[in-house]
């Protein structure tokens, strides 16, 4: 009688959690994680190889064969890129996550940044959201798909990398293996960080897929004007020059324009939200655009950031001496820019905008653009069908980061990328980079789940 009872309680309890794993599949999961956290991976003091060494130890005693799983890379800066074969009946698709954090004050920290404390619901940690969640569920997952003995129809390429977290490329990460190793990790789409499913007081209003992203690009401008004595200075300087030039650009935005993922975000969106915010957001999303909607949603920085390419003074320098007039001027004007539009382009807007042939416009070294990522059917299908199942009621959202992410370097080189985690977070939840990052215990467990069954779908046409 009492196992009876057992048993129907199990059922039942089977039946409402049909997101959760399997236990043992959980347990290897967090241990996986576990051990990918407290390996240092900072650049300043960390290794990428240990941890990609450690990974790729995982992968060969779970049966990979060792052609299948190698460490590449500079020292300190190894990536890991392994392999899970399939019929060839279709092309590979590519799995990546970033091995490499970034750095920490231990001080600033409540918990050992370095090692993984579960506490409050959460996992505390350098890394916990920020990128070796990701990490550790393909890694946890690939080892269960070989457990299955699943044959897909498309290899499943793992790529855990270097140096994501380097403003400046080039990179001994994805863009390295782009360089290097473009063979081994050539793929029909990937997947990687940049779109999580987005919680509202703990329910799951939105999963979204993040199919293109901003880039940042540097100018610099120099304002020549000759100089003096500043006992007897003229009406212009070079100072003068520059300030003026700023403060054009402070009040000049840059057109409006959306893209395929913004148009779909601000859509779906105006769906979820309420009041004059979802009017607004409907109204834009509309051909022609309503511009007086596009105005008042200007006014906040975060719907600005999507709505057009921006540009901001970072930095100032001019001057030498307390009683001289400088001959030159020099500002710093970061730039993120939409997708489709080139450096080129913003650089003439820029020096449209400033006006004076007394200031030059000159872009900072060369940075990798990035297309769009077309939404591709048979991904929002398997999208749409297991959110439905893991989180009901939640919008799929096609998004655009307003920061970078590595999907650039594979999209510039025609990788089509898609930032989708299936990590749910409140909004102001996410400490990436910051003190005391976490990811919610339950996150973590139902990401897995969700990306076991993401990229099975996707992999074996089901
Ligand atoms: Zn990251």
């Amino acid at each position: 009688m009492r196992r009876a009872i057992i048993a129907i309680v199990f059922v039942l309890f089977a039946a409402t959690a049909v997101a959760q794993p399997p236990v043992a599949h959980q347990q290897l999961a967090r241990e996986i994680y576990k051990e990918l956290i407290e390996i240092n991976t900072t650049a300043s003091s960390g290794s990428t190889t240990a941890a990609a060494e450690a990974m790729a130890k995982r992968l060969r005693e779970a049966g990979f064969p060792v052609a299948d799983v190698q460490v590449l890379g500079p020292e300190r800066k190894g990536n890991l890129v392994a392999r899970l074969q399939g019929t060839d009946a279709r092309r590979p698709m590519l799995l990546l996550a970033h091995l490499d954090v970034v750095e920490v004050r231990r001080d600033e920290w409540s918990v050992d940044p370095f090692k993984l404390t579960e506490k409050d619901g959460y996992f505390f940690a350098r890394g916990s959201s920020d990128d070796k969640a990701m990490a550790a569920i393909f890694v946890a997952n690939l080892i269960r798909y070989k457990q299955e003995k699943l044959v897909p129809d498309r290899d499943i390429i793992l790529a855990l990398t270097a140096d994501e977290e380097i403003e400046n490329s080039p990179t001994n990460g994805i863009d390295w293996l782009l360089k290097h190793h473009r063979q081994l990790i050539d793929a029909e789409f990937a997947l990687n960080e940049g779109g999580g499913v987005m919680l509202k007081n703990g329910k799951a209003i939105a999963n979204r897929l993040q199919a293109s992203e901003k880039i940042s690009v540097t100018y610099r401008l120099e304002a020549k004007y000759p100089g003096g004595h500043s006992a007897v200075p003229g009406r212009e300087t070079s100072i003068y020059l520059l300030a003026d030039a700023l403060t054009r650009i402070s009040r000049n935005a840059f057109p409006v324009k959306l893209t395929q993922a913004t148009r779909g975000y601000f859509e779906k969106m105006g769906a979820l939200e309420s009041g004059q915010d979802a009017e607004d957001m409907r109204a834009i999303a509309r051909d022609p655009m309503d511009t007086s909607a596009a105005s008042r949603l200007s006014t906040r920085p975060s719907y600005n950031a999507q709505l057009r390419t921006t540009c901001v003074a970072t930095r100032l320098e001019a001057g030498q001496a307390l009683n001289a007039v400088p001959q030159t001027a020099h500002a710093i004007v970061n730039c993120r820019v939409l997708p489709g539009e080139s450096v080129a382009e913003v650089q003439q807007r820029l020096a449209e905008i400033v006006g004076s042939d007394k200031v030059s416009v000159t872009p900072i070294g060369s940075p990798t653009l990035s297309p769009p990522s077309p939404l591709r059917p048979e991904l929002v299908r398997a999208i749409e069908r297991l959110t439905g199942e893991f989180w009901p009621g939640a919008a799929i959202v096609p998004s655009m980061s307003a920061g970078m992410t590595d999907s650039r370097y594979l999209r510039s080189a025609g990788i089509p990328a898609y930032g989708h985690s299936g990590l749910a977070s409140e909004p102001n939840e996410n400490r990436a980079h910051g003190i005391d990052e976490r990811l919610s215990v339950k996150s973590f467990y139902d990401g897995l789940e969700y990306l076991y069954k993401l990229v099975k779908t996707l992999a074996s046409g089901e």
